[in-house]
């Protein structure tokens, strides 16, 4: 196996960058183990190959011009298939958009290209991102590879579950209630979801827009925010896009020092619900953290338990509005469309066939918490509670410079085991979901594995809005108070996936 598809993303860049390795060879390592592995995985859902390796050669020639390129040119990136990309159909893991090719690039992959980066393929995901498991993606699940037979998270278990199986050294992702961080959490990988307005939406399929946001996926802190600093910015194109400078996240992440930093840990975040192995993982983390010097405050805050319930009125409401668009009139699928059929049946036919159950159940709960009559109810008290979680986050935040939790209640279910109950399937994100409502940054990076299960255990930081520079200063000096201890990184313990032979003749050359 290329040694390459386990070097950190940081270290590629440099190793292009000074001509030891071309990222066209960098580049089909990592398709060769996509071919090895991806059977097993299905990370993929689809791949660029042709694109990536002409990018891959123009960053090389750009190189051997001597031309001066960004810290990440040549590297190679998975992308979620919920952004905008020319180069393939972005389906949204949805029958209603299969084989749907946009006419754009959403601005984070621009970005991305402009960078150098050298896009494989889109990933694997929930459908419209509704789920925290993959197991709602039109096109089946992705698996674990830390344990092939359990769920890699959501909704962006295609993202984290390549990076876990060295099919690419970066990926993106994106968060409405913690589909970057709960999937980071599961697959012992670092997922950050920015402050809202941090990264352009525009040309990303949108669930709830008041709460969805892109971000970063990597192996390891560093490599994260080297990716965070090329996608974040301010977007004219986006009309929540914030215009102020990108944090400080890659100076943060390689000083690395949390000396005087006060660290809240919510009191409402753990308890019952919550796996013993998991706390145990996270209280270790906190002690580390107070060993390199950082101040440990004890943080209520009371409305974080009325989160969820929040959340599964205002995002359904956002997804019913969002969702109304794809009527089989302007993309993707189009049912019943025979001639015998009234317009008005046509939209139903293709809404009927082309939603999965988790997208029809949402849609519906949002078109009911909206109705008149019950808005204010349901939609305007779920409002007032979002503002309620807001004040609490903003109090907590007089007192510490970050608040720390596990990042998810439990580590990786058996795929199978909580998809016909979505109550259980909801309460992953009981951790997540209060910093999407309240706009903040947060981020999940690996604190060990859990005693019961050896499943990755996610420690989840949570910043101020707009100081997404501290998320990356606690992760890292996490992770290399982790790392000294453990003797190597948590990825290194990934078990060996079975490697099929079908490639072993193409060779990388
Ligand atoms: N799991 C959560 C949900 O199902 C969050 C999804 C997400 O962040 N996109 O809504």
């Amino acid at each position: 196996m290329s040694e390459l598809i386990r070097t950190d993303a940081s270290e590629l860049g440099q190793l292009i960058a000074s001509g030891q390795a071309s990222s066209v060879e960098v580049t089909r390592a990592h398709f060769e183990r996509i071919a090895q592995v991806d059977d097993d995985v299905h990370a993929f859902l689809a791949l660029t190959e042709d694109a990536a390796l002409a990018q891959a050669a123009r960053v090389d020639e750009r190189i051997a011009a001597g031309e001066k390129l960004g810290p990440l040119a040549g590297v190679p990136i998975a992308v979620k298939d919920l952004l905008c990309y020319t180069q393939a159909p972005t389906t949204a893991s949805s029958r209603i958009l299969e084989g749907w090719v946009p006419p754009y690039n959403s601005t984070v992959v621009n970005r991305l290209i402009d960078a150098g980066l050298v896009i494989l393929g889109k990933t694997n995901l929930d459908e419209f991102a509704m789920g925290s498991s993959t197991e709602t993606s039109a096109y089946g699940p992705t698996h674990n590879p830390w344990d092939l037979s359990r769920i890699p998270g959501g909704s962006g278990g295609g993202s984290a579950a390549a990076l876990a199986a060295f099919m690419a050294p970066l990926a993106i992702g994106t968060d409405t209630g913690g589909s970057i961080r709960q999937p980071a959490a599961v697959t012992g990988t670092v997922g950050v979801k920015p402050t809202y307005g941090g990264v352009s939406r525009y040309g990303i399929i949108a669930m709830a827009s008041s709460l969805d946001q892109c971000g970063p996926d990597a192996r390891n802190v560093l490599d994260a925010a080297l990716l965070h600093e090329v996608i974040a910015g301010y977007d004219p194109r986006d009309s929540t896009s914030i215009n102020v400078p990108v944090p400080g996240v890659v100076e943060a992440a390689r000083r690395a020092d949390v000396k005087g930093l006060r660290i809240g840990v919510v009191k409402e975040l753990g308890g019952e619900g919550y796996a013993p192995g998991v706390e145990k993982r996270v209280g270790e983390a906190i002690d580390a953290l107070v060993a390199a010097g950082a101040e440990l405050v004890e943080v209520s805050c009371p409305h974080f338990e009325q989160a969820l319930a929040a959340y599964y009125l205002i995002m359904p409401a956002e997804v019913s509005s969002n969702l109304a668009r794809y009527d089989g009139m302007r993309y993707g699928l189009r049912a019943g469309d025979d001639g015998t059929n009234s317009v008005e049946n046509v939209m139903r036919l293709t809404r009927g066939k082309g939603f999965g159950t988790e997208a029809k159940r949402r849609i519906i709960l949002g078109t009911y918490a909206l109705s008149a009559g019950y808005y204010d109810a349901f939609y305007g008290s779920a409002q007032k509670m979002r503002t309620l979680i807001a004040r609490d986050f903003a109090a907590a935040f007089e007192v510490c410079d970050v608040l720390v939790s596990p990042a998810t209640p439990t580590t990786a279910f058996k795929i199978g085991e909580k998809v016909d109950d979505p109550l259980a399937m909801y309460k992953s994100d009981l951790c997540t979901i209060p910093a999407n409502l309240a706009g903040i940054a947060a981020g999940s990076v690996p604190c060990g594995l859990a005693d019961e299960d050896g499943l990755p255990v996610g420690f989840q930081v949570m910043a101020p809005a707009l100081a997404d520079d501290r998320i990356y200063l606690v992760a890292a000096a996490l992770e290399h108070a982790l790392e000294a201890k453990w003797g190597a990184p948590l990825w290194s313990r990934i078990p060996e996936l079975s490697v099929s032979d079908k490639t072993s003749d193409k060779g990388d050359k």
